[in-house]
């Protein structure tokens, strides 16, 4: 499958992009369909398609970069009274272009962004039974040991 996105000709400079940051790894720029005024994306400048291909310490630099252009829209002339984050891995987690990219988002009173969820209230049996699952999984995957 070809890794190559559309983000991959922004970093080389084949595609246009507003720019917000850049420094050897990371890329910040405007995206082209905004829920709010103001919408940055985050991107690494290597390609990986999900999650589990990004390395873990530029996972940290994307979360980094985030709060830093966080901080500059609620300092900038954006109407920014809150910020989301939002990344989708997947398809089915509404992800569109598949090279990892962090969403962050002004966010300003009735500005009509919202995530949809039906929250449940499970028993504490059932929250510690997956817990010990996740963990379980987490204590297999060196990469990830505390
Ligand atoms: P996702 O659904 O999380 O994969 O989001 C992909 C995002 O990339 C969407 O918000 C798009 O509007 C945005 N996008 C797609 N192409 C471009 C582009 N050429 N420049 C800026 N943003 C883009």
């Amino acid at each position: 499958m070809n890794p190559y996105t559309i983000f991959s000709e922004i970093i080389a400079g084949s595609a246009p992009a507003s720019k917000v940051y850049e420094d050897a790894d990371v890329l910040a720029f405007m995206d082209i369909r905004p829920v709010t005024p103001g919408h940055v994306l985050v991107i690494p400048k290597v390609v990986a398609r999900s999650l589990a291909e990004l390395d873990p310490a530029l996972g940290g630099k994307l979360f980094q970069v985030g709060q830093r252009v966080a901080a500059a829209l609620r300092d900038s002339e954006v109407a920014c009274d809150g910020v989301n984050f939002f990344l989708a891995d997947g398809v089915t987690a509404g992800q569109e272009v598949f090279h990892v990219h962090l969403h962050v988002i002004p966010r300003t009173p009735g500005d009509g962004f919202g995530l949809r969820a039906r929250p449940t209230s499970p028993a504490r049996a059932d929250l510690d039974y997956l817990a010990g699952s996740i963990g379980g999984s987490l204590s297999r995957n060196a990469g990830f040991d505390s």
